[in-house]
């Protein structure tokens, strides 16, 4: 296998000592995914595992979110320039706060449902025929799947935020056996580095069917044996079944289906955070198409469009009526805290170079 660009040779070893060994790996499976050899790079129990001899192609050290990665050369394929980190959020085109107009998406969406209206807009329009995200198996409650959702039931189902890591680029894999042909992801801005690094070491057969990155603000994410079975079910005593809803809003709110609301404040979180995400300087998904959250709204999404995709994606939602939209100057408060905690996240990440 040729990788272009690649001069000196690499391996998975450089990989396990520069990322996996320093505690970074987030565990998002893109380099097993990315591996062109069967039988070498597995993915097991949240992270890679070599179960056979490294051809030392490199290709892993090429995509891994966490290696060497050069900003301003990804920013320059996605958006022809590199300002890298002038502005708090990224290059932008523009930006709303929107929420579905159908209620049905509102009352399941985690904030105003937007995900989940471009994503039903784009299936009904035929831009997509699928889309990469994050459902729940009810055998074991909460704990997030990736998958490839084709109808508008499987999309419906996979709404609202599951707040544990959620390994969607493994399911890049099963696209080819799906037959799904034209897709948008929906992943954390961690993700959507990956899938970036992917495009740049032009892993085409991988990256082409995905036309669509929708990247989710991302503060931290929390280990689900930490939160949902220690804390949550444990700690507070509730059966997992029972929640029909988890949002952080100040603090974290656990809506159960009786109608009883929990609350958790943010400092008793952190024991559950995943501390790889210590090492990440990307709160608003800067490098996607089209970047999604909360920022303390209730019922709406603070909406960046910042790609030319992510833009005939936005613009498909509006001309089918799916998407109520508001100027971003109404909701003052919500963009400074985007301001304000894109800037902490960059300030906050701990240099992997520099152990
Ligand atoms: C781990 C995590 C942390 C977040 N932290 C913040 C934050 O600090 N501040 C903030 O403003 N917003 C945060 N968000 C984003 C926010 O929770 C909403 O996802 C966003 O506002 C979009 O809301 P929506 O109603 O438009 O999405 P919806 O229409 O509800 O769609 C949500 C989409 O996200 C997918 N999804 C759900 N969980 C995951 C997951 N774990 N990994 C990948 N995809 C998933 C679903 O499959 C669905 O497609 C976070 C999201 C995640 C996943
Ligand atoms: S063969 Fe290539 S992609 Fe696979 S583990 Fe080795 S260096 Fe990484
Ligand atoms: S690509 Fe992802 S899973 Fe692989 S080493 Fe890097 S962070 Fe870990
Ligand atoms: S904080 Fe960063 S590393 Fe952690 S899940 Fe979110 S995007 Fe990924």
């Amino acid at each position: 296998v040729k990788v272009e660009g690649m001069s000196t040779k690499l391996g998975f070893d450089d990989l396990r000592k520069q990322v996996i060994l320093k505690g970074a790996c987030m565990g998002c499976g893109a380099c097993s995914v990315a591996c062109p050899f069967p039988e070498v790079l597995n993915y097991l129990y949240g992270e890679p595992r070599l179960v056979g001899e490294c051809k030392v192609c490199g290709i892993c050290t090429r995509i891994c979110p966490r290696y060497r990665v050069d900003y301003a050369e990804i920013e320059e394929l996605i958006f022809g320039v590199h300002n890298t980190q002038k502005n708090a959020f990224g290059i932008h085109q523009s930006m709303s706060v929107a929420r579905a107009v159908d209620e049905e998406i509102r009352l399941r969406g985690q904030d105003g449902g937007v995900a989940t209206a471009l994503l039903l807009s784009a299936l009904e329009s035929n831009l997509i025929d699928g889309a990469i995200v994050s459902t729940t198996n009810p055998s074991n409650p909460w704990l997030p799947v990736p998958s490839i959702a084709r109808t508008r039931k499987e999309i419906l189902l996979s709404a609202g935020t599951k707040y544990t890591y959620s390994p969607g680029i493994l399911a890049i894999k099963d696209v080819h056996d799906k037959e799904v042909k034209h897709l948008a992801f929906v992943g954390t801005p961690c993700q959507i580095l990956a899938i970036r690094r992917m495009q740049g070491a032009k892993l085409r057969k991988l990256t082409d069917p995905i036309l669509f990155n929708i990247g989710l603000f991302c503060s931290e994410c929390f280990t689900y044996e930490g939160l949902m079975v220690e804390k949550i079910h444990r700690g507070l005593s509730v059966d997992l079944s029972n929640v029909e809803k988890i949002n952080i809003k100040g603090r974290m709110l656990v809506d159960l289906k009786d109608g009883k609301r929990l609350e958790i404040p943010i400092k008793e979180l952190k024991a559950y955070a995943k501390p790889q995400c210590n090492y990440c300087n990307d709160f608003s998904a800067e490098l996607a198409d089209v970047s999604l959250g909360g920022v303390g709204l209730n019922g709406w999404t603070l909406s960046i469009v910042r790609t030319d995709r992510g833009k005939q994606l936005f613009e498909a939602a509006l001309s089918m009526h799916a998407l109520e939209v508001r100027p971003v100057n109404d909701f003052k408060q919500a963009l400074d805290l985007l301001i304000r905690i894109s800037i902490s996240k960059r300030n906050k990440a701990l240099n992997i170079n520099s152990l």
